[in-house]
This record gives C-alpha cells, sequence and structure tokens, in this order.
C-alpha cells in the first residue's frame, strides 16, 4: 500500500514519525550508557529505505541525517549529534543495501528467507558495524569513556538491532498488506491486544525481590506471541512484539519486573541521575533487549513460517482444481474425439453405401413411376397402393441419402458478405413450402434496423435454416407461433449476428436437447436424424454457433450466431 503513495507525502510522514521517535528513545534512555533498549529510528530508517526506490535512498539519508541533528541531545556538542545520526543513516542503507543484495526486492517479510535475512545482515552485520562506528566517536569526545567502549558498543548494538527488529516489520507487514480479515477475526485481534497489554502489564510491574536472578515470570509472554504468530501471522507477531516491548521498557526503567536489578535503597529517580555511574542499569538492559529480541525473532519466524506453509497449501489446491478441471476438459475433449472419429469412419462408410445406393434407387424410383402411369395398374386399386407406398419409401431413402452425403462430405464454405434477413426469409419460405400441411403458423418477425452483412456461404447457410424451420414447423402440428429475431451483438472484440427462431411446440426434454446434435439421433417415425448435425457442421464451419433452448410442452429456441462484416 505504501509504495502506492506519492513520494513527497512518503517523506512528510517519515519527517513527522522520525523526531517523536527519536524524542522516544531519549526519553526511554539508560543514562549510564546513553542508550534506549529499543532505539526506533533505526527501525525507521530501514523500513522507508526498504520501500523507497533505489535512486530516493540519498533523500531519506539526508532526511534521516538532518532530522537527527535538528533534534540535538542535552548531554553532547552538535558535531557529535551529527555524526551519529550520520552512522544511524548509514546503518539503515547498509541494512537496506545488504537485505536487496542477498535476500531479494520483496520486502514484505513473508518468507523465512526474509526475516532471517531481517535478523543477521540488518540487525546483526549492518547494525553491529555502524554501532561500533558511532561509539567509536561518540568515545572520541570524550576519552575515558574508551574504558566503556565494549560495553557501551554491545548495548547501543542490542538497541539499534531491537529497533530494527520491533519496529521495521511492524511497518513493512502493517503499511504494505492490508488483508480482508471476517470481522470475527478482526475482533479476535481486539480481545489479543487488550489480553496481551494486561497481561505483560501485570508479568513486568511485580515488584521482585532481590532472590530472583532470572524469574520465570517472563515465559508467560509466550503463549500470546504463540497466539499472536498462529492466528494473524506477521500482522499479529509485529502488533504483539510491539506491545510487549513497550509494556516491558516502561516498567523496567521504572525498576519493577523480572528485568529490573534496581541497587538496594536507590531509588530510580537517584539511579536515573547518577548517570556517570557505568555500571547501573547496564544488567537490566541487556536482559532485557535479550529477552524482547528473542520473543522478536521467534515469533517473526514462526509467522513465516506459517504465511509460508499456508500459501503453499492455498497454491496447491489451486493447482489441483485447475488439474481437475484440466482433467475434466481432457476427458471430454477425448471423449469427443473419439465420437468424431466413430462417427467420420461411419459416415464415411455410410457415404460410400449412399453414393452405391443412389443410381438403382433412381432407377427403382422410376420403375415405380413408370408403372404407376400404366393404364392396367392406374385400374387397380390395391396395385396403387402399394405403389403408392414404395413411391414414398423410395422418397425417404433418397432424402436419407441426400442427408448423408451432405453430413459425410462436407463441402467447405466459401463465405461472402450477405445481407442475413433475405437468406432467412427464403429458408423459412422453402420449410413451408416442404412442409405444407395446412396448419395456422402465425410467424413473427423481429429485426433489428443497420444490421451488417453476415460473412457466410449463402448455399450451405441456406440448407442449415431450412433444417432448422422445418424441425420447428415438425414441432407444431397442430400450428402455433414462430418467431423470428435478428440482433447485432457486440462483445469483446468480435462482432456476431444473432439469429433465434423460436416455436410454441412439443418441446424436448433435457435427455433428448443433451442428444440432438448426435447423427441419426430422431424422434421422429419419418426422420433420418441428420438435420441437427448437419445444422451445427454448417455453423462451426462458419466459426459461428448454435445453441438450443426447450421445454416440453411449451417450444423450444435454436439460437445461433454468425460473424459479420
Ligand atoms: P429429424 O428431424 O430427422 O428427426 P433432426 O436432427 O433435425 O432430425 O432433429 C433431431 C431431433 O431433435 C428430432 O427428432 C426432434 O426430436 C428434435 N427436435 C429438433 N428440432 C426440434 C424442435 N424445434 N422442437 C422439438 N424438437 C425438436
Ligand atoms: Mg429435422
Amino acid at each position: 500500500m505504501v509504495r502506492r503513495w506519492h513520494p513527497l507525502a512518503r517523506l512528510a510522514v517519515f519527517a513527522l514519525l522520525y523526531p517523536a521517535l527519536v524524542w522516544i528513545g531519549r526519553k526511554l534512555c539508560f543514562p549510564s550508557v546513553h542508550a534506549a533498549p529499543v532505539w526506533f529510528p533505526s527501525g525507521l530508517v530501514l523500513a522507508a529505505l526498504l520501500v523507497t526506490r533505489l535512486r530516493h535512498w540519498p533523500v531519506v539519508a539526508l532526511a534521516a541525517i538532518a532530522l537527527g541533528t535538528l533534534s540535538p541531545h542535552p548531554n553532547q556538542p552538535w558535531w557529535l549529534t551529527l555524526l551519529s545520526s550520520t552512522c544511524g543513516a548509514l546503518e539503515g542503507v547498509l541494512g537496506a543495501f545488504l537485505m536487496r543484495r542477498f535476500v531479494g526486492h520483496r520486502t514484505d517479510l513473508h518468507r523465512v528467507r526474509d526475516v532471517i535475512g531481517l535478523v543477521t545482515l540488518a540487525a546483526g552485520v549492518s547494525a553491529l558495524l555502524t554501532s561500533q562506528l558511532a561509539v567509536g566517536l561518540r568515545s572520541l569526545a570524550k576519552p575515558d569513556a574508551w574504558e566503556q567502549y565494549g560495553r557501551t558498543w554491545e548495548v547501543v548494538w542490542l538497541s539499534d538491532a531491537m529497533g530494527i527488529l520491533v519496529l521495521t516489520p511492524l511497518l513493512l507487514i502493517w503499511l504494505q498488506d492490508c488483508k480482508d480479515w471476517p470481522s470475527r477475526r478482526r475482533w479476535e485481534l481486539g480481545a489479543l491486544v487488550l489480553v496481551l497489554g494486561l497481561a505483560s502489564d501485570a508479568i513486568f510491574s511485580v515488584k521482585l525481590s532481590e532472590q530472583w536472578t532470572f524469574h520465570p515470570l517472563i515465559y508467560l509472554a509466550f503463549p500470546f506471541i504463540l497466539w499472536a504468530a498462529l492466528r494473524f501471522e506477521g500482522h499479529g507477531t509485529t502488533a504483539a512484539t510491539l506491545i510487549l516491548s513497550a509494556v516491558a521498557i516502561w516498567h523496567t526503567d521504572r525498576d519493577l519486573g523480572p528485568f529490573a536489578r534496581p541497587e538496594p535503597g536507590v531509588p530510580p529517580s537517584v539511579r536515573a541521575s547518577s548517570s556517570e555511574d557505568p555500571e547501573n542499569g547496564t544488567p537490566s538492559l541487556f536482559l532485557l533487549q535479550s529477552f524482547l529480541g528473542a520473543i522478536s525473532i521467534s515469533g517473526m519466524l514462526l509467522a513465516a513460517a506459517l504465511g509460508e506453509r499456508r500459501r503453499a497449501q492455498l497454491k496447491v489446491s489451486a493447482l489441483n482444481q485447475e488439474l481437475r478441471q484440466s482433467l475434466d476438459i481432457l476427458a471430454k475433449t477425448q471423449s469427443e474425439l473419439v465420437a468424431r472419429e466413430r462417427m467420420a469412419a461411419l459416415g464415411e462408410l455410410a457415404a460410400t453405401m449412399a453414393h452405391e445406393v443412389r443410381n438403382p434407387l433412381g432407377a427403382i424410383a422410376n420403375c415405380v413411376s413408370t408403372l404407376r402411369r400404366l393404364p392396367s395398374q392406374r385400374s387397380s386399386p390395391p396395385e396403387q397402393e402399394l405403389l403408392g407406398i414404395m413411391s414414398e419409401e423410395v422418397q425417404r431413402l433418397d432424402a436419407l441419402i441426400h442427408g448423408l452425403l451432405d453430413f459425410a462430405r462436407p463441402a467447405q464454405p466459401q463465405p461472402r458478405p450477405e445481407p442475413l434477413q433475405p437468406l432467412v426469409e427464403e429458408a423459412l419460405s422453402a420449410a413451408l413450402r416442404s412442409q405444407n400441411t395446412g396448419v395456422p403458423i402465425t410467424v413473427r418477425r423481429q429485426v433489428a434496423p443497420g444490421l451488417p452483412p453476415a460473412l457466410v456461404d449463402a448455399q450451405q447457410l441456406h440448407m442449415a435454416l431450412s433444417n432448422l424451420f422445418t424441425n420447428a414447423l415438425q414441432a407444431m402440428p397442430v400450428g402455433g407461433d414462430l418467431q423470428i429475431r435478428i440482433e447485432h451483438e457486440q462483445g469483446a472484440g468480435a462482432s456476431r449476428l444473432r439469429l433465434s427462431i423460436s416455436d410454441t411446440g412439443v418441446g424436448m426434454t433435457p435427455e433428448t436437447q443433451q442428444r440432438i446434435f448426435e447423427p441419426f439421433f430422431t424422434t421422429r417415425a419419418q426422420g433420418t436424424g441428420l438435420g441437427l448435425p448437419i445444422v451445427r457442421r454448417i455453423i462451426e464451419s462458419h466459426s459461428g454457433d448454435v445453441a438450443v433452448e426447450s421445454a416440453p410442452g411449451l417450444g423450444t429456441t435454436f439460437t445461433v450466431r454468425l460473424p459479420c462484416d
């Protein structure tokens, strides 16, 4: 999310936050070592550099130096504050560089690798080197401080490292990734924050006697970090670590809780002002830092590992679903292919037979019509009737053979721009002529104005449409309404003409609908079952499609989509 902010807006937020965090850090400072348990500005600078483009790094670094120098330390000369701020900026730049170089450009800390990179490269290498430099420079101003160099450097390093471990993940995770949690989960997070706040206050506000060197109370913090990591991953862990750190530092600074090591009889106010005593406060500070570091690192690693596992599971289930879909499509395509191959072989055989049968059939038809015209046969009704039946059957066989040849030896369409409505009217007239049953049929037309011409082979389309009209008329044996609708359909990149032919006939059951495009499927005694397979083949060879909607007793609508000019 923060990446979408304008760079100046980001800089403004940085400029507001940085002095506030410096102020908080100075308030928490243990005077003996001039270091706070957690130096939040380190975390802010690193987070800012990680979410900023490489070419904007100098701006962030200069802003950090300027803002640090403008918040002078009361006990330090200005040049020392400038050097310390420069070391702070350098720490961020080095940390961000090492992270980008060895961990990658992803900065959302959602992988275990990111967390390990943050801990070792930023909080480890970078903070360690630059804190040595900072403490060395500080010792230049106060030569007697060299004696304390080792201890001071250790505390300053841990202080910067804690800033990086507590604040950087919090900013990176909460600012860059807003999850759509269900409201129940949000309430749970609220409950966690509340309970953790109260529990950590109870843990760290106890006043312990001297006999405890390491109090088991601190272990009570771990269940909360586990809860946060298990249920809320990075978001929960970083928030919980911040709350725990704030409460722990607040109470430890007041010599309360498991990490307080007060000198017997010395009140906190006196301890705080005795800044020259190098021993004061350091052990408790070190223990507190170690505890917070352990909590933060274990929580983040657990959260990242859980997040990685969850994302891997999601990926696997998505892949599984994709695989299942692909297998379904494959099985369907395979069965279609097998059916098509079988039909192609069957069609080829049928076409060969049809070809062979056509000539003798023509001869039989001629003979039958010659016989019917003979004067001796005309006077004999039984013979006439038998000849009539033969003639009808010969016609039926002829229609079947024509259909077979049309279906099995399809000609390649030669599409040309043709106005669709005249073609539709011709096909309708042909169907009405052939089905001249005398039942009342009302034809309604609904044609959109300004239709572009269709790209079709007129002859082939005539065959397809007359099949559809013939079927519609056959489905209305006692008459009905036939509605024709032509519209222009403009979808994503494709422009098409949509022709719907609706009848109010007998309709079809879902089982019949599933089979109507199968060759030789028919429910009519006189049917061949080749009409609709021919329709589909012709429409598909024009890069169009045909669909059907039907309800038994209510009627049927065939919708044909054709390409247009
Ligand atoms: P045929 O007309 O020779 O039966 P078709 O392939 O044209 O073969 O049609 C297959 C089957 O589809 C028909 O037998 C019929 O059951 C069904 N059918 C097709 N069109 C319609 C329609 N408009 N109304 C109801 N049923 C239809
Ligand atoms: Mg038919």
